[in-house]
């Protein structure tokens, strides 16, 4: 038990140092990626991931669990102070499972949820027909008014009218705008709805204060740890206390068995991490990139849905460049020049989901990186230069070798080289 990993497994090092490289070396422009800081991955790989824990602090189902109460408290403590939260419980594995852990206390099969549409813009959980969401529960769906692509609110309310749910879903995976969360609490009272936000995107920008607060005006807030909030991997759900044992039974032992301890503590080292002067900085500067990202886009003849973005990330609409090429295409194209991105579908996109039309940019990573908006010029003028010369893999190659150059300058991990 004392060999080291390059000892045991030279193979897996061998993998895990090809994509070291590759996180190096390209531009990774992924909006729901981040990269985790040295003291988050040290605590991840530590020996907490030895012990199981069922239960919650005080009240395990093993014994030995001294030591886990403490570190869960830890995190559970320094999340309630950094979003304002009456009750954390910091268990759930990943953010659909935050959300599967809602929907099971406070809803019954058959009941109806009022989300965002996965073509528009929501998550999977929101209730796609795909998902366990949409499959167990009674769907409504938003999505943004066709002019402006953005959420009308007049319209949301009208469908909370028509469809009475019973839960409201505000959030997205693929919405460049700002949410008020004000107005969504509204229209939830209006119809007697439990309000959930999930902002598994934004969490750090509203820890930032780069984005308006739910916490004040949810009933339950779920979010990921491992996106914009640069923790490691996993999710936590927030909550009035008035919930709390409804929600906590859910989680456990209603979905999962033993929490995933090394992550939790991992949660507790970012959410200190985040409670520093320097992520109120580093969020600001996510929205300041991604404004010129996006503007610098526009310059060079993009449409981007909506006009713009408020947060960390847009959404381009190819076809008002390209006629034929797809989203799917064109992320590959980039792949070849180094820029890593998503392929997604725009609002009444005319292509499938695994086609799209679309393209979703965002800038946490590259913020996490050190660039700043002169940087963010240049990354879009790679990204015009790379799909205008699509075809050639001569121009492709050539901007590859610019982007790793390019990326010299901004080093990562560098305790690992
Ligand atoms: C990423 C995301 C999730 C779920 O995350 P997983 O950890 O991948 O399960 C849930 N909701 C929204 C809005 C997301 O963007």
């Amino acid at each position: 038990m004392n060999k080291l990993l390059s000892e045991v497994d030279p193979q897996v090092v061998e993998i895990t140092t090809k994509d070291l490289a590759r996180q190096q070396n390209t531009l990774m422009l992924i909006p729901s990626e981040n990269y985790a800081s040295r003291a988050v991955m040290e605590i991840q790989g530590s020996i907490l991931a030895n012990k199981y824990a069922e239960g919650y602090p005080g009240e395990r189902y093993y014994n030995g669990c001294e030591f886990m109460d403490e570190v869960e408290s830890l995190a559970i403590d320094r999340a309630k102070a950094l979003f304002g939260a009456e009750h954390v419980n910091v268990q759930p594995h990943a953010g659909s499972q935050a959300n599967m852990a809602v929907y099971h206390a406070l809803l019954q099969p058959g009941d109806t949820i009022l989300g965002m549409s996965l073509s528009q813009g929501g998550h999977l959980t929101h209730g796609a027909h795909v998902n366990f969401s949409g499959n167990l529960y009674n769907i409504a769906a938003y999505g943004v008014d066709a002019d402006t692509e953005q959420i009308d609110m007049d319209d949301v309310g009208r469908l909370a009218e028509e469809h009475r749910p019973k839960l409201i879903v505000v959030g997205a995976t693929a919405y460049p705008r700002h949410f008020d969360f004000a107005s969504w609490r509204q229209v939830a009272d209006s119809v007697g709805a439990y309000l959930l936000a999930d902002i598994a995107h934004i969490a750090g920008l509203i820890a930032g204060g780069a984005h308006p607060d739910p916490v004040p005006y949810s009933d339950v807030v779920t979010t990921t740890t491992h996106k914009t909030l640069r923790g490691p991997r996993g999710a936590m759900i927030m909550c009035r206390s008035e919930y709390a044992d409804k929600i906590d039974r859910a989680v456990f032992p209603g979905l999962q068995g033993g929490p995933f301890l090394h992550t939790i503590a991992a949660r507790a080292v970012a959410f200190k991490e985040a409670s520093e002067p320097e992520f109120k900085k580093y969020q600001g500067q996510i929205v300041k990139n991604a404004k010129a990202l996006a503007a610098r886009l526009i310059e060079n003849g993009f449409r981007l849905v909506s006009g713009g973005t408020d947060n960390h990330l847009m959404l381009i609409d190819l076809t008002s460049k390209y006629e034929k090429m797809s989203g799917r295409q064109a992320a590959d194209h980039l792949e070849d020049a180094g820029i890593i991105v998503n392929k997604n579908t725009i609002p009444f996109d005319k292509r499938k989901p695994r086609t799209t039309s679309g393209l979703r940019l965002g800038t946490p990573m590259v913020t996490t990186r050190g660039m700043e908006e002169d940087a963010m010029v240049q990354i879009a003028d790679f990204i015009t230069e790379a799909l205008e010369g699509r075809q050639k893999n001569s121009i492709k190659q050539r901007i590859q070798e610019k982007v790793k150059e390019f990326c010299t300058q901004f080093p990562i991990y560098e305790y690992l080289n």
